[in-house]
């Protein structure tokens, strides 16, 4: 049709080239499936807590914006996760906006984003979107450690203003060394953000050490902990950083339901911490059951999910003959050479494992 024709054209005037060059982030329709894709926690809120948390929410007023500063949720954040009290701390509707609110702050012409790969996706696909240029540090085979003297030479020759470290990383699940983290952070021009969006399986944090690193910012999200639903994400830094970030805050980015939530569900962190600890046996115990399966190399990992690679069959089959049997995990082939027919599976609950683990070891026997 004409009108679409037109509409199209306009499109390519007025949007720029790096937008018209991108793809939206695409997520498969999992109806009806076991989800075992996206680091999602498997377990639902306790029924008496449901009820509770309904009963907290009959009280809100949604004819009124938010808290704009969310001045309660942050003084549970900062109890709940030992927030320093001297620390600025920064909101975000899901870590990802924070990720952007720091690329749009950054972006002077020329200005650098530098990450080690394979790493989050959207580290990427926020700089190019933000203006800021991408440079990627391609991580250690076969144990996706850092390449500490490759980071130091990237750094000394890009100047980035931001380096994204994500911590355990995602895909490969494992935590660089400290040492490694260390030696970046001393060497950076600019910020160094450890993202621990795996805290809660990882139990070891950068959070102590901002006051050694003027440039260090940690950020956090709630989604893998078991409220990917609400979206909050949250930075901590020096206070001289928050109130530059700030300004790129849009107004009453955290919805009010989100803020409530959020707030009743720290008054009860203690069933999450249960859960986060019940996910982390299923992964050592999954893990072991990977690695004793013929024909699949699997490697170890401090988050919720694990990267596997089948050795004799293709990604694209195995994902193929699981989503057959009712399974979605992830393939990322074709998402990074080192990650060349390799698998992610996200720890659900135990039987959600078995069910998967029953149908890999029937796939790859074949
Ligand atoms: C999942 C993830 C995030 C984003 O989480 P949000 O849901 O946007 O808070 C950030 N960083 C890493 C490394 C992740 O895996």
């Amino acid at each position: 049709m004409a009108s679409q024709r037109r509409a199209e054209d306009l499109a390519r005037k007025v949007i720029r080239q790096s937008v018209l060059d991108g793809r939206a982030y695409h997520v498969p329709d999992a109806a009806g499936l076991v989800k075992l894709d996206a680091m999602e926690n498997p377990y639902p809120w306790p029924e008496t807590l449901r009820g509770a948390w309904l009963d907290a929410l009959r009280g809100i007023s949604l004819n009124r914006y938010p808290d704009a500063e969310a001045a309660e949720l942050k003084a549970k954040l900062r109890a709940a996760f030992s927030i320093p009290a001297g620390a600025g701390l920064l909101l975000g509707n899901g870590s990802d906006e924070i990720i952007q609110m720091l690329a749009l702050a950054a972006a002077r012409p020329g200005a650098a984003l530098l990450a080690p790969e394979p790493s989050f996706s959207m580290y990427k696909v926020i700089a190019d979107v933000a203006g800021l240029r991408y440079v990627g540090v391609p991580l250690r085979a076969p144990d996706f450690a850092l390449d500490r003297g490759a980071m130091l030479a990237a750094i000394e020759a890009e100047k980035p203003a931001l380096v994204f470290l994500a911590w355990p990383n995602n895909p490969s699940g494992n935590l660089f060394a400290e040492a490694d983290i260390e030696a970046i952070l001393e060497a950076a021009p600019g910020a160094v953000v450890v993202d621990e969006a795996y805290h809660a399986f990882a139990g070891r944090s950068f959070l102590a050490r901002l006051d050694a690193h003027p440039n260090l910012i940690v950020m956090r999200t709630l989604s893998k902990l078991g409220m990917a639903g609400l979206r909050l994400g949250f930075l901590v830094a020096a206070p001289e950083w928050v109130k530059q970030f700030e300004k790129l805050r849009l107004p009453y980015n955290i919805g009010t339901l989100t803020q409530a939530s959020v707030g009743f569900f720290l008054d009860h962190g203690k069933v999450f911490d249960e859960q986060a600890a019940r996910i982390r046996a299923e992964r050592e115990r999954v893990f072991g059951r990977l690695q004793a399966l013929p024909g699949l190399r699997a490697w170890p990992s401090a988050a919720n999910f694990i990267l596997a690679r089948p050795t004799d069959l293709s990604a694209a089959m195995v994902h193929g003959e699981l989503l057959k049997r009712g399974l979605l995990i992830k393939s990322l082939h074709g998402a990074h050479p080192m990650l060349a027919e390799c698998l992610r599976v996200t720890i659900g609950s135990p039987e959600e494992n078995d069910a998967l683990l029953s149908a890999l070891a029937a796939i790859l026997r074949g």
